[in-house]
């Protein structure tokens, strides 16, 4: 690569109760690029993402943020240095509101983003926020989980699933937003099920099969033919 890497994983495995759902993986991730990771359900995807945030731990192999191994660090180490995680299902709070939210990932943080910041990239959040958790749709928990997440001023976003369950105009706006950061140089790993929606805004495309990388291509190359992707997909 001809970019300074912002994460690079050495045949990282890591599991379960002594198990391993995830086998020598080796990925690398430019600085400002956004990889996006595809794979059928329980192909792993959660658990590379969970590996790298460090909620699971590295069984064999190195992962390396901003040229540190980070292979032992613990979770809130990496988020302090520049990790944020967005896991799937979103972990809002159902009984709090989305200004308290917004309050709590700020909090003691000199920060390049701010509440108005994170408002000024959704709009809707600003028009939620007297609501608690439990009374935002689907999109608006993304959205927050996103903002939250950005409040801590991250250079590594991992996103598990960000439009897992969401109508296609919302997918359209998360996209949208997830390229705007991207135009501003945030580095972005995500997971999807399928390319079509990263498709668009990958600089690079991962097939996760049954815990392994079984292919990976730039997204330019995926944006004019994806039918290798869509081959790797459909061998487990
Ligand atoms: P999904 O889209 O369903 O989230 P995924 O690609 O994220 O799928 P993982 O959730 O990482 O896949 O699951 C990978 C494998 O690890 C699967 O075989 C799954 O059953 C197993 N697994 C996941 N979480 C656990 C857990 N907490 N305990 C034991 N096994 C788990």
């Amino acid at each position: 690569l001809d970019f300074p890497l912002a994460l690079s994983l050495s045949g990282v495995s890591s599991g379960y109760n002594g198990g391993r759902a995830l086998h020598a993986v080796s990925l690398e991730v430019a600085e400002g690029s956004v990889h996006a990771i595809v794979g059928h359900n329980g192909a792993g995807k959660t658990t590379l993402m969970s590996t790298v945030a460090g909620e699971l731990a590295v069984a064999e192999g190195r992962i390396w943020f901003d040229g540190k191994d980070i292979s032992r660090t613990a979770p809130h180490r990496r988020a302090k240095r520049g990790i944020g995680y967005v896991p799937q299902g979103r972990r809002v709070f159902k009984s709090i509101t989305v200004a308290e939210h917004l309050a709590i990932a700020h909090r003691d943080r000199k920060s390049e983003w701010n509440p108005a910041r994170v408002i000024d990239l959704f709009p809707r959040l600003g028009e939620r926020m007297k609501h608690k958790g439990a009374q935002l749709s689907g999109g608006e928990q993304q959205m927050l989980a996103i903002a939250r997440a950005l409040l801590t001023s991250p250079r590594l976003l991992l996103l598990d699933e960000p439009t897992e369950g969401l109508a296609p105009a919302i997918v359209e706006q998360i996209r949208g937003t997830l390229g705007k950061l991207a135009a501003e140089g945030m580095t972005i790993l995500l997971a999807a099920p399928q390319p079509e929606w990263p498709i668009a805004i990958a600089d690079h495309i991962s097939v996760l099969s049954a815990g392994k990388l079984t292919a990976s291509i730039p997204g330019s190359e995926a944006r004019d033919d994806a039918s290798s992707l869509l081959e790797a997909l459909t061998i487990t």
